[in-house]
């Protein structure tokens, strides 16, 4: 039943994931007899905020705010935060449907939720950043805590923002306890976890490459984004002798065929907070594609030569026409860093083609599966070392991938990890709803 025209995104991920159930509701019809569709696909609670805040001129500016809390079967509301002018209730719904299935893949104690607001943080000073954190925070606090629902960031929310929303919880409340997560290291924050979502996906492609027989080794690597996500997907493709010769934001492309300079890619994006186009007086070489220069029909990224491609900025940034293109030009292997980045149409390309595809929900659960890790070491008063985290990063993600492709196998598609992730994922919460009575 669609009845709203404003979640167009959700939609889309709730087709998906249904249409891939249809051949487990063959074989185990008691899914439909204790009526799961209806459950899973409405939030267990939505909250609605307003969010007044004082900018540095003066005003009194206001934005929307949203956490949709949408599944606790398996654990705490366990999702992040994204500050974005694009946001609506129903993004934050598309993700937190499908942070349900990812968590549960992760095997680890966490449940469904996601949250943020339309506030673009974008050319705002620091002291507008903290003020906008704290107006969240002095709402949000009542509705979370470490054993009920535990943010962490996403798209506009970092290491500073997170400390801001830290910083107010705790006045508010009077705790220190582990109620968001990506913390930073010294007051907190767990070793590994900063990295945790771009590793994972590459993590992800090697467990899929090797499937085949295949390594990314002397791979040609398109990657976009230039943000959380894809700055750490760049430097363990680097570490594992991948070129990694791309990256984006919401102004252009950049192409370096030498490899990215991850160092000045870091300085422009994590301190500077500027364009990707000053990457060109350092290096002449490279080639910077604006946003107005891109094809009508898709993302200028997708169009450049490459052997694999992790797309890590956003939601639908790699049309049917991008997907097309990439098959075309010989890419073999594809791992989602960011939520939902192909279109429907685009996937259904992929799956066709039989190529190594890892949905998002699979492949870029690295990040919630080490803030779950962040909780562990928070709630028993430790800090691991990056071997830890690192060692049970890597284990996590082969075992999605071995939990996907023989779900996969089981229903007779043994290439669709699409149909593997959604089955295996869905059948874990479930079957606790199921256990855990109507409620
Ligand atoms: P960041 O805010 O750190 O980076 C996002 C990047 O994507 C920026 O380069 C941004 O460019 C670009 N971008 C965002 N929106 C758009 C848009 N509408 N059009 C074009 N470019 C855009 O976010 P993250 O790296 O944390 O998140 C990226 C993706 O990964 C998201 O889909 C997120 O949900 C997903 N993800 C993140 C996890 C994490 O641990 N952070 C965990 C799992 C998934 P600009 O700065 O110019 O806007």
């Amino acid at each position: 039943r669609k009845s709203s025209p404003a979640q167009t995104e959700f939609y889309q991920a709730a087709e998906e994931v249904l249409e891939c159930l249809r051949p487990l509701f063959e074989r185990s019809p008691h899914y439909l007899d204790h009526n799961i569709i209806e459950r899973i696909v409405e939030p267990e609670r939505q909250i609605m905020f307003r969010i007044c805040w004082t900018d540095d001129a003066g005003k009194v500016r206001v934005n929307k705010g949203y956490r949709v809390q949408f599944n606790s079967a398996l654990g705490p509301y366990k999702g992040g935060l994204r500050f974005h002018p694009s946001v609506t209730s129903g993004t934050i719904k598309f993700l937190g449907f499908e942070q349900i299935f990812k968590n549960a893949l992760t095997g680890l104690p966490i449940g469904g939720g996601k949250g943020g607001s339309d506030f673009d943080p974008k050319g705002r000073s620091d002291g507008e950043i903290m003020r906008f954190c704290q107006a969240f925070m002095s709402e949000l606090y009542r509705h979370i805590g470490p054993t009920t629902d535990v943010p962490a960031g996403d798209i506009g929310v970092g290491a500073r923002e997170i400390g801001f929303l830290y910083g107010q919880y705790k006045r508010l409340t009077g705790r220190y306890e582990g109620v968001l997560t990506g913390k930073s290291l010294n007051w907190g924050g767990s070793i590994g976890r900063k990295e945790a979502t771009g590793y994972g996906a590459v993590y992800f492609a090697e467990n899929m490459l090797e499937a085949r027989g295949e390594t990314l080794a002397g791979k040609t690597c398109l990657v976009s984004g230039a943000g959380n996500v894809a700055i750490y997907t760049i430097e363990k493709l680097h570490e594992l002798g991948a070129i990694p010769v791309s990256c984006s934001d919401s102004r252009g492309t950049l192409h370096d065929p030498n490899g990215i300079d991850l160092a000045l890619l870091c300085e422009l994006k994590e301190v500077q907070r500027t364009t990707l186009e000053a990457y060109l007086a350092q290096h002449p070489e490279a080639r910077y594609i604006p946003a107005g220069d891109y094809p009508a029909d898709g993302h200028a990224v997708w169009r450049l030569q490459g052997d694999v491609a992790f797309p890590c900025a956003t939601q639908n940034e790699l049309t049917e026409a991008d997907a097309e293109t990439l098959l075309g030009n010989g890419v073999t292997c594809i791992s989602e860093g960011a939520n939902m980045p192909s279109t429907a149409a685009a996937v259904d390309r992929f799956l066709a083609a039989k190529i190594a595809y890892g949905p998002g929900k699979a492949a870029n659960a690295g990040g919630v599966a080490t803030s779950q890790l962040e909780m562990a070491q928070n709630s028993s008063m430790e800090q691991w070392p990056l071997e830890k985290v690192d060692a049970k990063l890597k284990a996590i993600m082969a075992n999605i991938h071995q939990q996907c492709a023989e779900t996969a196998a089981e229903f007779d598609d043994p290439t669709n990890l699409v149909l593997g992730a959604n089955i295996a994922g869905f059948r874990k919460v479930a079957d606790a709803m199921i256990e855990q009575g109507v409620c």
